[in-house]
């Protein structure tokens, strides 16, 4: 195990450079972010001047970029170093209408958790639909041509990170329009990503409508919306490829399709309360879930040094660009400054089964397998927004109508006043 007493963030890049090229396919010729740091300092920050003044109204704006509503702050929620409950908290005396725009986006990412922690790898399969006639391909080799696309590529490939508009557009006219293999352009958004995580394979399901029936078309009309400068440079402008909409595209149920109601894939937790008193902890093990100051294993365990594997098995399956090692990397380097952090570069498994790690459950089936080898010492609970259970997950609306009443938000109140008045 290497230590990173006391590290500078700035150094990361040439630490992943020595340590973790070969893990990665792409070549020597990339860049890190050039938007985003990791650590907890840097996301404590970007929380405090985060204000969702506004929120409501811009959150979907693309260009000018001062006029965006979004906050940001996914590669830290992401990596957990804000929690969601901290970031649920931090909007609590904001105007009613942003505050609560937010919060439900926050309950997305919740449900997304959940879904994932209930599914597990099943999520990327379609979920209810299946697109008829993908192709393998190149979804968004319209590039050159097409002022949006790019705008949004070069964004992705420069920062590791888009707006929730762009990341939909994407999709939609890799799957819909190009008609080309949809998991093959999630693959390729997710390894660009610093926040891509497979949860969010759920951003893709409902994009595509493979998770309702409704797909997100993408056309020249979102752009003049949300974007408008874009179409006044475009070389096609006067030959738009998106002027129309994209034509429906058939979506049929595939056989086995998941129905996910209240009891199916029940939540698979592990019991906490085991904590197994002939052992006492020698090392905190942090997981790329959780990696903030207040990681619960963390926090129980101050003076206990913190160790992170890079999991090499794992980084060479997921192809990750080498943006998100150094973004990686930065937060541990951060963490160092205020604790002994060390860190290997292997399977974890082999390097920590001769430990007595104290951990916080992650909610990924992976935690799962390798804590089955590892065999922690002890185990925290993961820091949940909405208490996992075995709600119906069919649809966002329904997982929601399950959530405590201090969950709720006006828009959930306004849809059961709907509902009420149909009834
Ligand atoms: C095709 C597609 C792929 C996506 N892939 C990812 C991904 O890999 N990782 C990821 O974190 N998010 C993903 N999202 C969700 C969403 O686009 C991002 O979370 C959001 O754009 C991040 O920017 P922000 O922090 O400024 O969000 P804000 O609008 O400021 O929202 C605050 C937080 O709420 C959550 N959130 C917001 N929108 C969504 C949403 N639509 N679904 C779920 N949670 C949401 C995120 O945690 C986000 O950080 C994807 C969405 C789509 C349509």
């Amino acid at each position: 195990m290497i230590s990173f007493r006391q590290a500078s963030i700035a150094d990361a890049e040439s630490w992943v450079r020595t340590n973790l090229n070969d893990v990665c396919e792409t070549s020597g010729d990339w860049m890190p972010s050039e938007r985003f740091r990791g650590g907890q300092i840097a996301a404590t920050q970007a929380l405090s001047e985060f204000d969702p003044k506004g929120y409501a109204s811009r959150r979907n704006e693309v260009l000018p970029v001062a006029a965006r509503g979004a906050s940001s702050l996914s590669p830290y929620i992401r990596h957990g170093l804000l929690s969601l409950p901290e970031v649920w908290s931090h909007v609590s005396d904001s105007p009613e209408r942003d505050r609560d725009k937010f919060r439900d986006e926050l309950l997305w990412q919740e449900y997304t958790r959940h879904l994932y922690a209930r599914l597990g790898h099943r999520l990327s399969q379609p979920l209810r639909h299946q697109l008829g006639d993908q192709r393998p391909g190149d979804g968004w080799s319209q590039r050159d041509e097409m002022a949006c696309l790019n705008f949004a590529l070069n964004e992705l490939e420069a920062d590791g990170w888009l707006p929730n508009q762009t990341r939909m557009w994407l999709a939609s006219h890799w799957a819909i329009r190009s008609k080309a293999d949809w998991q093959e352009g999630e693959r390729q958004m997710f390894s660009n990503l610093l926040d891509g995580s497979y949860a969010n394979r759920a951003g893709w399901q409902w994009t595509i409508g493979s998770a309702t029936g409704r797909p997100y078309g993408f056309s020249r009309w979102q752009v003049e919306k949300r974007a408008p400068e874009l179409c006044s440079s475009c070389t096609s402008k006067h030959c738009c490829p998106i002027e129309q909409w994209p034509d429906e595209p058939d979506l049929e149920a595939p056989p086995g399709a998941l129905r996910l109601r209240r009891g199916e894939y029940p939540p698979d937790e592990p019991i906490y309360a085991a904590l197994d008193p002939t052992r006492t902890p020698d090392l905190v093990w942090i997981t790329a879930e959780s990696l903030g100051d207040n990681d619960p294993a963390l926090t129980a365990h101050p003076d206990l040094p913190a160790v992170f594997v890079f999991d090499i098995p794992l980084l060479k399956k997921l192809n990750v660009h080498p943006r998100r090692l150094v973004f990686l990397t930065e937060c541990l380097m951060d963490l160092s400054q205020r604790r002994e952090t060390l860190v290997a570069i292997s399977d974890p498994t082999e390097v920590l089964q001769s430990h007595n790690v104290a951990v916080t459950a992650a909610p990924v089936p992976g935690f799962r397998s390798h804590s089955k080898k590892v065999r922690p010492a002890a185990v925290y609970p993961w820091p949940w927004l909405a208490p996992i259970s075995d709600a119906p997950l069919s649809s966002f609306s329904a997982w929601r109508r399950t959530l405590p009443a201090s969950l709720s938000t006006n828009s959930l109140k306004r849809q059961k006043q709907r509902n009420r008045r149909r009834e």
